[in-house]
């Protein structure tokens, strides 16, 4: 199988390995093989990052000029779209995405979403003129400035890196941030890739920083920790959210967390296509390594044992279209490490001792080749006080859970320590638009409509996090108001 090129650290523009040289494999989770060599960031790595960032944003004029800015994020934005066949490679080698995953979320997802942050810029507030004020006796001519905070670490997932690397990259970038990127160990190329283009397009040395470390937390202690770093945009898993805001808190960090989920997708009696539209809700798309991906799936009790029935047919009619590395039209492959594989699993047999019934899937499947692959899995008969109701399994793993009215959906769809998405289906948009309003998640959609574009603000309230990335709120994250009030009179 192709090799994907060896990772290097990206540090005050220079491409280089790890100062002591040290390299950990890149692990192919279709193969459980290595892929290519990736450069183990040191200590004294990261502290170099971390220093010429925040040389680049004191001591340049990166974060004011605004319009050279624009011009060579536009640039990089260009090489990125150049590059989408190695994109595509990447996300397929180091994330195990399918080629229909890869190909839709994974690049055009991220991509497009670019384009859209780029569009956002000419949106962005950056001076406001408030007005003279009389007070205490004399006028004071004021004006609001909204600057770059300063130094960005981003510290990113494996489950679809790009998009996650670009959402943050790009709107700090685009704010006047200098950034230091810390990648995932599971996905590190698709981290010094975006170094490298940023070496190619001619960013000044220090504004974009890239470093990998085959420890997960390490690099991102340390960036957490120093008050070099002046703020923290992290995604992740709730956890580790939580230890980054009790860290950061030690250098009052501003931190924006963008955690798991839990999602709903709530399909109601009066839906047209009723069993067509339950059949969609598997969660099998990049075997349900997706963060809003709707992995509580809600039916009426009305129509219960049917909507049963079409999983039952759905999951059966999937059984032979995932875990094909070349079928272009295929949406799930493994999911990312044998570690995550276990886990998975773990949360398999959880189920079946809490008592759900499981109607498809449950299996490792060692058939489909030595990586990481897990069976499209479907427990019924889930009360949400279950645990795989509950937490985040972060698999091909679906839980239904029948419901009585829309108040008791409502009410099981925020019983849930989560907020990040949800879904609701009728034929009744104002029903369900109704009930969408009452869910506290941060994207809803109703009757299937986009609710994640790069256009639009995306994050999460309660345990999936604070803050929001994407569209015109994403650039805004990075900006800080100054005022500036001038004595006239
Ligand atoms: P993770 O929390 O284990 O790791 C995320 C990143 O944090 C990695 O780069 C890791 O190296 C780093 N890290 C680990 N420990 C750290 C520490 N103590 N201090 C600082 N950094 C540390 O998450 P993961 O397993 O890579 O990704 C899966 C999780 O991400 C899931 O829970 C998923 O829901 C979530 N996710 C959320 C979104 C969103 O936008 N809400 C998007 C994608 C993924």
């Amino acid at each position: 199988m192709t090799m994907l090129p060896d990772a290097k650290l990206y540090i005050d523009g220079v491409i280089r390995p790890a100062s002591d040289n040290k390299t950990y494999d890149n692990i192919n989770p279709w193969t459980a093989e290595p892929v290519g060599k990736v450069a183990d960031a040191t200590a004294d790595d990261v502290n170099a990052a971390i220093a010429a960032a925040r040389r680049a944003f004191d001591e340049t004029e990166w974060s004011r000029q605004h319009n050279s800015r624009l011009a060579l994020v536009k640039k990089y934005r260009d090489l990125l779209f150049a590059n989408r066949d190695t994109l595509t490679q990447i996300a397929r080698l180091e994330a195990g995405a399918a080629m229909g995953a890869a190909n839709r979320a994974h690049i055009d997802g991220a991509l497009n979403g670019m384009d859209d942050l780029i569009n956002c810029f000419a949106s962005v507030t950056w001076e406001e003129d408030r007005g003279l004020r009389n007070e205490y006796g004399f006028d004071s001519a004021r004006i609001v400035v909204h600057e770059a905070i300063g130094v960005v670490a981003a510290i990113t997932p494996w489950n679809v890196p790009l998009y996650v690397n670009i959402g943050k990259v790009i709107a700090a970038l685009l704010a006047g941030c200098t950034v230091i990127l810390k990648p995932a160990p599971d996905t590190p190329v698709m981290g010094t890739i975006m170094g490298e283009l940023a070496a190619e397009a001619g960013f000044p040395p220090g504004v974009l920083n890239v470093i990998t470390s085959s420890e997960p937390a390490m690099a991102g202690e340390m960036l957490v920790a120093d008050p070099r770093v002046d703020l923290i945009s992290f995604t992740g898993s709730t956890g580790v959210g939580k230890r980054i805001m009790e860290k950061g808190a030690e250098t009052l960090k501003r931190v924006f967390l963008e955690l798991g989920g839990k999602s709903v997708n709530i399909i109601l009696e009066d839906t047209p296509d009723f069993a067509m539209t339950v059949m969609t809700g598997m969660a099998v798309f990049h075997a349900g390594q997706g963060c809003a991906m709707p992995t509580r799936l809600l039916v009426p009790r009305s129509r219960y044992e049917e909507a049963c029935k079409a999983l039952e047919m759905s999951y059966a009619g999937f059984s032979t279209k995932w875990g094909d590395f070349d079928d272009p039209t295929q949406i799930m492959g493994p999911v990312i490490s044998k570690r995550q594989q276990e886990r998975v699993m773990s949360y398999i047999e959880l189920g079946q001792k809490e008592g759900a019934r499981l109607i498809a899937g449950g299996k490792t499947r060692p058939d489909k080749g030595n990586g990481f692959f897990i069976e499209p899995t479907c427990f019924v008969d889930v009360t949400n006080d279950m645990r795989i109701a509950q937490e985040e399994i972060f698999g091909p793993v679906l839980v239904v859970i029948p419901f009585e009215d829309d108040e008791d959906a409502i009410r099981i769809a925020n019983d849930s320590v989560y907020g990040l998405g949800g879904a609701v289906y009728s034929g009744d948009v104002a029903r369900a638009t109704n009930i969408a309003r009452r869910i506290r998640a941060g994207a809803l959609s109703v009757n299937g409509g986009m609710s994640i574009t790069g256009d639009l603000p995306f994050g999460g309230v309660k345990g999936s996090g604070m803050g929001r990335e994407w569209g015109l709120e994403g650039i805004e994250e990075f900006l800080e108001s100054k005022v500036i009030a001038t004595r006239v009179a």
